[in-house]
């Protein structure tokens, strides 16, 4: 199954509200985000539509007249003096008429050159490729994620009970270069470590995958929490904003945000610790526990029962 679609299902899986705001996508984020149309300046030559491979772009044959009426003509012009000539006599127009409710008109059979982009939020990966391929600069990433727009209406699941002795049951996600050991160094320590804590061992903190958190999510986690290297000592990118854990770190507070908008906030987390930190470590994850027992069980229906 396509990984986009994978992973949409996977939020909506674990979604118990209906999102309702655009979420910001953090600089170092890639793949997410929003293309933004000019359709004053298109020319419909289809150059996106072809670049784009995961068909995220489609044509219409209409014409929005809103974006040919409030467009503001820039000094320089635009490219295309047709298009240019038509806004200007479509506005000089609408001083005299009052065109209501009119919202799109049909491109007439035969006709090229006119025609109006769809952009599906849910295919997008934000590539950048429509908006190298766009002679007429029509094409904008923004970044921000249309959430609501791509999750849609959820319902939300009966309130969980549990008995007194619950426990928050977290996965912790660890790097190998570091942070595991520093989860050994605090095991040597004899270091008080919540026991409902299950460690999964990663080669970096970079190869955490969002699956793999809304997987943990769907099977009962209460919360997750990602721990890597030291930010500037990632083992495979050093100080780079490319390193894994800072890339991590980036995907972590949008993935956070999400949460929060589907109803699931505050259960998400990533801290850093070297491999001499047993201490640290330990407090990272006593934190973090003490944390999720404030918010109570998971109110996810778990797919899968844990095995104590
Ligand atoms: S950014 Fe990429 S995936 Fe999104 S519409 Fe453009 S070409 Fe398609
Ligand atoms: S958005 Fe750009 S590339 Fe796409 S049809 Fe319009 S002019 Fe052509």
């Amino acid at each position: 199954m396509d990984k986009r679609i994978q992973l949409l299902d996977a939020i909506r899986a674990i979604a118990v509200k209906t999102p309702m705001n655009d979420v910001e996508v953090p600089e170092s984020v890639v793949g997410f985000g929003t293309i933004e149309y000019k359709a004053q300046t298109c020319s419909a030559c289809k150059k996106c539509i072809l670049a784009c491979e995961p068909a995220a772009l489609d044509m219409e044959d209409t014409l929005n007249m809103h974006d040919y009426l409030r467009v503001t003509v820039p000094q320089e012009g635009f490219r295309s003096k047709n298009r240019e000539v038509l806004v200007t006599l479509l506005q000089n127009l609408k001083q005299d008429h009052d065109y209501g409710d009119v919202q799109a008109i049909s491109v007439p059979e035969g006709l090229p050159g006119y025609g109006s982009i769809v952009w599906s939020a849910e295919q997008c990966i934000a590539c950048d490729k429509c908006i190298e391929a766009c002679p007429e600069d029509c094409l904008t990433l923004q970044k921000t994620y249309k959430l609501p727009e791509i999750i849609g209406p959820i319902e939300a699941p009966p309130p969980r009970t549990e008995g007194k002795d619950w426990e928050p049951f977290i996965v912790c996600f660890v790097c190998w270069e570091c942070s595991h050991a520093a989860a050994d160094l605090a095991g040597l320590m004899h270091l008080h470590y919540p026991a409902s804590i299950r460690t999964i061992r990663l080669p970096c903190s970079g190869a955490l995958e969002p699956i793999h958190i809304m997987t943990a999510m769907a099977n009962g986690a209460d919360g997750v929490l990602v721990t890597g290297c030291l930010l500037s000592e990632c083992h495979y990118g050093g100080d780079s904003p490319k390193a894994g854990n800072f890339m991590q770190e980036g995907f972590v507070k949008f993935w956070s945000d999400i949460f929060e908008e589907i109803g699931i906030g505050g259960r998400l987390n990533i801290d850093f610790a070297s491999a001499a930190m047993g201490i640290k470590f330990a407090e990272i994850v006593e934190t973090f526990t003490e944390q999720i027992r404030k918010l109570g069980p998971t109110p996810i229906q778990a797919k899968t029962e844990v095995q104590e």
